[in-house]
């Protein structure tokens, strides 16, 4: 299967629940000549409704889930900060290659921060390049979680861990593809849970396509010879 995409596009693990083991070799894909090629299983770094939904689509799951919830309007964290922001949960199911939408909830920007890797690892190289001041929502971990310096670094280091991790099993996954050596497939995303929202079967059908579209664009982006390293490492 093969799309034109945008460039610059990044294939990368979902970035919640199964965190480093993401990316992974599946069992042996046939081949014309029988020959076993590893199977490789990608997911787009942003995956989420946030990314596939019209703003006003967005502002109706906000309402839905306000109308879940009725009067949440101070998060969980012990200042009980200003619940604003429409936080997705999302878990992976790594044995599946499948991420599971299993909620949404209203929560300070904060703890929205906090619990989203891709975020925190954007603010982390922001702060490493530009020398910028500390984002409200990283002061917010240790002004109301109560986190110590030593354990902000602590969370800082795996985040960045993995970000290089990540980008190092990408390089060599496009390189495997390219050169046939294996073959790359994206994960299935169910968000069925979208139903305690009033969501139909059609209407949740209709984001998953699209999310898997986007999951579809981008292997179609690796595999893609512009994007090729021209020669094998060997050669
Ligand atoms: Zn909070
Ligand atoms: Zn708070």
């Amino acid at each position: 299967m093969r799309l034109d995409t945008a460039p610059g596009q990044r294939i990368l693990p979902p970035e919640r629940g199964a965190t480093t083991a993401a990316i992974q070799r599946g069992s042996p894909a046939p081949t014309a000549t029988d020959a076993p090629r590893p199977v490789y299983y990608l997911a787009p770094r942003r995956w989420v409704l946030a990314a596939v939904m019209s703003p006003h689509e967005w502002h109706e799951l906000r309402a839905q889930v306000i109308a879940a919830s009725p009067g949440t309007t101070r998060c969980s964290c012990p200042a009980g900060c200003p619940a604003t922001v429409l936080d997705e949960q999302w878990t992976s199911v790594p044995e599946l290659h499948v991420k599971r939408f299993v909620g949404a909830a209203l929560r300070c920007p904060g703890c929205h921060w906090l619990g989203d890797q891709s975020r925190r690892i954007q603010t982390w190289l922001a702060l490493k390049a530009r020398r910028r001041a500390e984002p409200h929502e990283k002061q917010h971990i240790r002004d109301c979680l109560g986190w110590t310096r030593k354990q902000v670094k602590a969370l800082r280091d795996r985040d960045l861990a993995d970000h290089a991790a990540r980008l190092a099993d990408l390089v060599r996954i496009e390189t495997a593809a390219q050169t046939g050596e294996a073959s790359v497939r994206p994960w299935q995303v169910d968000a069925g849970a979208l139903r305690q929202y009033g969501y139909s079967d059609d209407e949740i059908r209709s984001f998953e396509m699209r999310m898997m579209d986007i999951a579809w664009e981008q292997i179609a982006h690796s595999n893609r010879p512009d994007t090729a390293r021209n020669s094998r490492p060997d050669e």
